[in-house]
């Protein structure tokens, strides 16, 4: 099988050719059908954070696939089953975090495509009960972007328990962005948009957006002041800068979603505006099993849309390449060509 592999953190990743892994006890092999290139996806291949991962590593964690072969006592999937597999690979399923509804913040959790090999390939195993899945009607293509874009932003939507009528603000309009957009807007937040290309603002009044702020033009604090401030901004851009800007964007009362994670991470928050104003900030990691059945359950009821061009694996480097430059209007997702069944 073909994988795209990350060999060194200073060199493009590798299409290599690779024997298709049997699957161990408790898991499945996933022929994969499409994976989503995710932030985090570039992130992993630069080594840019300060827990890198072993290497090699094969990335990617939006892959959609069928299951062809169960490991040893898996009883809860089936052969042909369509899948996602997402950024929590595994968890202990036993820890305070796990038991509670908060699996993402397990401390003994992998990580599809960081800690253990993901789905830049054209199979893939993956832990039966960490799989998702993927319901019919909605698309391969679609489904990648739900997994970690849609998923990610629905959850930090959620923590900041945005009520009808509060100004949500989402900072960064892309594979993210145009997701929490609709999000937003489905919890009756009045969105209002930020980024610095006009076609991504131009998307986000499309998919639902009140109002738009181009911070390349204008001081984005204060044309959001102009409009009342914000409940809830979102920060989905990775720039301390941007943080800071959205920190002094909110009203009263505000909450601060931290989800980018940009690689130098230090921000200045001041102290006094944070107590008088009674602000919260919080961080939001991914989202749990059950969040992503709710992601796609609302793409199901055709309450989203995705918007997503697709891409060779062969050319990841490219695609990287494109996805730095900002010119991608939201995600870029893999589509494997179909490829013989295994037997057995
Ligand atoms: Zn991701
Ligand atoms: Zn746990």
């Amino acid at each position: 099988m073909k994988a795209a592999v990350v060999t060194s953190f200073s060199a493009p990743l590798e299409i290599v050719e690779r024997p298709v892994p049997d699957p161990g006890p408790g898991q499945v092999l996933v022929r994969l059908e499409t994976c989503g290139l995710c932030h985090t996806d570039i992130h992993a291949a630069g080594g840019d954070w300060p827990v890198k991962p072993p290497l090699p590593i094969v990335p990617g964690h939006e892959g959609i696939g069928i299951v062809e072969k169960l490991g040893a006592g898996v009883t809860d999937r089936s052969v042909g089953d369509r899948v996602a597999i997402p950024w929590l690979g595994e968890a202990c399923g036993e820890c305070r975090y796990c038991i509670d509804g908060r699996e993402t913040l397990c401390e003994k959790q992998e990580n599809s495509g960081y800690s253990i090999d993901g789905a830049f390939a054209e199979y893939a195993v993956a832990s039966a009960k960490y799989v998702v899945a993927v319901p019919d009607g909605i698309s391969s293509l679609d489904a990648a972007p739900l997994s970690c874009a849609g998923l990610t932003t629905y959850k930090a939507l959620k923590v900041a328990k945005v009520q009808p009528t509060e100004h949500v603000g989402i900072f960064g309009i892309g594979g993210l962005g145009h997701l929490a957009v609709q999000y937003a807007r489905i919890m009756g937040g009045t969105v209002v948009a930020v980024d610095i290309e006009q076609p991504k603002l131009d998307l986000a009044k499309e998919l639902g957006a009140e109002h738009v702020v181009d911070a390349a033009t204008v001081n984005p604090v204060e044309a959001i002041q102009a409009l009342g401030g914000l409940d809830v901004a979102v920060v989905l851009a990775a720039s301390p800068r941007v943080l800071e800007q959205a920190f002094a964007s909110l009203r009263r009362g505000g909450r601060l979603v931290c989800v980018a994670l940009p690689a130098e991470g230090t921000m200045s928050i001041p102290i006094f505006d944070t107590v008088i104003k009674g602000i919260s900030i919080l961080g939001s990691i991914v989202g749990t099993r059950q969040d992503l059945a709710e992601v796609f359950a609302l793409h199901a009821a055709g309450k989203t849309r995705v918007i997503a061009e697709t891409r060779q694996l062969e050319d990841v480097n490219e695609a990287i390449a494109e996805v730095l430059s900002g010119s991608i209007p939201a995600r870029l997702v893999f589509e494997y060509a179909r490829v013989p069944a295994i037997v057995g």
